[in-house]
């Protein structure tokens, strides 16, 4: 069976865009390939943060997956930092990469660019990756388009190293990208990000949800109720393909274009669609919160799966290494 492996970091909640975007996907995915979902915490700490936070966000993050529909019985869920060997091979691959091509990368430049002292785990934050996936020989990666040239990266790591110490040895991962397309948040301008406040979380209240749609952007040429609008540049329009069930987009298309529909009514669609999707949603996640401990208990059994794969690598890799 095909192998995936997938990468969250711990940012404490999913908004719609984490859920659209990649998630959901894998969901999916987890009823036909050997999946491996990691709460990514050894790459959050490339940032500022709190270890009381961390610990929270990580196990915030654990319970959103879980309400969201990955199910512990057919994918591995488990925590980066509960597999050391992670950052072993890490440190293995490190020593095969060049300086440059890490530099080269898009999203070093893009981080590097906005500091002052760049911390040298910004820089070998996709050698991290690649032992990520490699660890536990992934030949699939679920991805968005910016995270291609990351994957390159880790293709370009398993062929120097199986050169080097073992032909064949590790696959070269190839990507598969997700389905949904980039998510614009509220403000139709820039990507769905909690940092930029345009987000609509996964487990927010319908109510909240509902005075966040009310003042989101639509198509601006709409003044008026009386305008026809264009759903194609509609931020609204993109939510809607996402949530509401494919003949009511067509109506919704429909209505917009021949101004039948004000933009409120359209939201008020939008938003009984999102409520369909986004209700068992939240039902599974207070089920979780009401028992604390269960998340706990998944993420030590994912731990012990995963820490079984990765035991047998590293002791191969070590063998091959000239280190036992
Ligand atoms: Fe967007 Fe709907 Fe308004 Fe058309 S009617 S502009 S799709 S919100």
């Amino acid at each position: 069976m095909p192998r995936i492996f997938s990468g969250i970091q711990p940012s404490g909640e999913l908004h719609i865009g984490n859920y659209l975007g990649a998630v959901k996907n894998w969901v999916d995915l987890q009823h036909e390939m050997e999946t491996f979902i990691c709460v990514v915490d050894y790459h959050a700490i490339t940032q500022a943060f709190e270890p009381e936070e961390l610990r929270q966000r990580t196990h915030g993050m654990a319970l959103s997956l879980l309400a969201a529909g990955i199910d512990p019985e057919k994918a591995t869920l488990f925590v980066q930092s509960h597999v050391r060997e992670h950052t072993e091979l890490a440190w293995f691959f490190m020593t095969l990469t060049p300086v440059g091509e890490l530099e080269r990368q898009t999203q070093y430049k893009d981080k590097s660019a906005r500091m002052e002292s760049v911390a040298a785990g910004i820089l070998n934050y996709p050698v991290l990756q690649a032992a990520d996936i490699l660890l536990y020989h992934a030949d699939t990666v679920p991805v968005g388009e910016d995270q291609i040239q990351h994957l390159e990266l880790s293709r370009e790591i398993a062929r120097k190293w199986n050169a080097r110490f073992g032909e064949g040895y590790f696959p070269e991962p190839q990507a598969r990208l997700t389905p949904t397309r980039r998510i614009l948040g509220l403000d139709g301008q820039a990507k769905m990000s909690k940092s930029l406040g345009n987000t609509v979380a996964l487990l927010e209240p319908s109510a909240a949800i509902w005075d966040k749609l009310r003042p989101a952007m639509t198509d601006p040429a709409r003044v008026k109720k009386t305008d026809p609008g264009n759903p194609d540049i509609c931020n609204i329009f993109q939510l809607h393909k996402a949530f509401t069930p494919p003949d009511t987009v067509e109506q919704v298309a429909a209505q917009c274009r021949s101004a039948g529909w004000g933009c409120i009514d359209c939201k008020k669609v939008l938003h009984q669609g999102m409520e369909e999707v986004l209700t068992p949603i939240r039902t599974r996640a207070e089920a979780l919160q009401a028992t604390p401990k269960r998340v706990a208990e998944i993420l030590g059994d994912g731990a012990s799966r995963a820490r079984t794969v990765a035991q047998r690598t590293i002791a191969e890799v070590r063998q091959k290494m000239g280190f036992d």
